[in-house]
């Protein structure tokens, strides 16, 4: 490294909205000798449309390693090179990681930053608080999805979807942690049919099962300790039922019945009452 000029860009491209593309990352994205992205046909129609003639370069999860090996030996030939993705912020579950880890505290990398679409989704939906967990791609299975929700039980967890998983998701999530847990959903942020959807859990399947579920998706599934209204309403009904001599279990089996809520959280409550 002989300077301070840095010489990998990691850069942010819209997730929808064209406008949303900074003066930034143009003039960058002019300046630099080669663009990485992931799909060249992608890139090319954003890239021509603001005027960059700058040569692409394939850089996409299968070819992430061999890439980087190449990359390291032109940018110490003092080549400078931009890294970016099909949309919003490289390596935020998307390519670049890899790229990322290998040259840092090598060469000088910066961030060009604009677009991301969990951060345009955490800045318009209620949060009680400033902390969450972002799990990126749900893994597929059940079983996993269960194991990672118990995991981030006590934190906001937010993570991407796709439109033809989500209702089973919302299913998984209903019978995690009951159908009173609060979950956001937005659908195709910065573009022309953005929606932005809080509620149940219940509510929010509901409304899927009868409206519009394509596009991208960014979701939220609200930690129990910040569901107030829920644990206060819980709470009050379980002392009800204790002073009537309900045991904890039977408490359990009435208030998830009568309510949807989860049992297993119910029967916790009850013991500690
Ligand atoms: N790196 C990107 C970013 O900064 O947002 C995310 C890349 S990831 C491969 C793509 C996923 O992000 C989509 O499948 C969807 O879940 C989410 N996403 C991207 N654009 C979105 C948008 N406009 N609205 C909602 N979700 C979006």
């Amino acid at each position: 490294m002989t300077d301070n000029t840095p010489q990998l860009y990691i850069v942010a491209t819209p997730i929808g909205n064209r406008a949303d593309f900074s003066a930034r990352a143009i003039e960058t994205l002019k300046s630099v000798d080669l663009i990485a992205c992931e799909d060249s046909r992608t890139s090319a129609k954003l890239l021509e449309n603001c005027a960059i003639s700058t040569k692409l370069v394939s850089y996409h999860k299968f070819n992430e390693k061999q890439r980087t090996n190449e990359f390291l030996k032109l940018l110490e030939e003092g080549k400078r090179i931009a890294l970016i993705s099909d949309a919003g912020t490289p390596c935020i579950s998307d390519p670049g990681r890899i790229l990322v880890n290998e040259l840092f505290g090598h060469i000088q990398i910066t961030s060009i930053p604009g677009a991301c679409a969990i951060i345009a989704f955490l800045s318009m939906i209620p949060r009680n608080t400033e902390e969450f967990a972002f799990a990126g791609f749900l893994p597929r299975t059940k079983n996993q999805q269960s194991k990672l929700f118990e995991k981030f039980i006590n934190i906001d967890t937010v993570f991407y979807e796709s439109p033809n998983r989500l209702l089973e998701t919302l299913e998984n999530i209903k019978e995690f942690r009951g159908e009173q847990a609060k979950v956001a959903v937005g659908r195709e942020l910065t573009k022309m049919f953005e929606e932005v959807k809080y509620g149940t859990v219940a509510e929010i399947t509901d409304y899927y099962k009868t409206n519009t579920l394509k596009g991208e998706i960014v979701c939220m599934l609200y930690s129990n300790d910040n569901n107030h209204e829920q644990d206060t309403d819980i709470i009050e009904k379980i002392k009800k039922l204790k002073t009537l001599k309900y045991s904890d279990k039977d408490i359990a089996s009435i208030l998830s019945t009568l309510y949807g809520f989860n049992k297993n959280n119910v029967y916790k409550l009850a013991l500690g009452l």
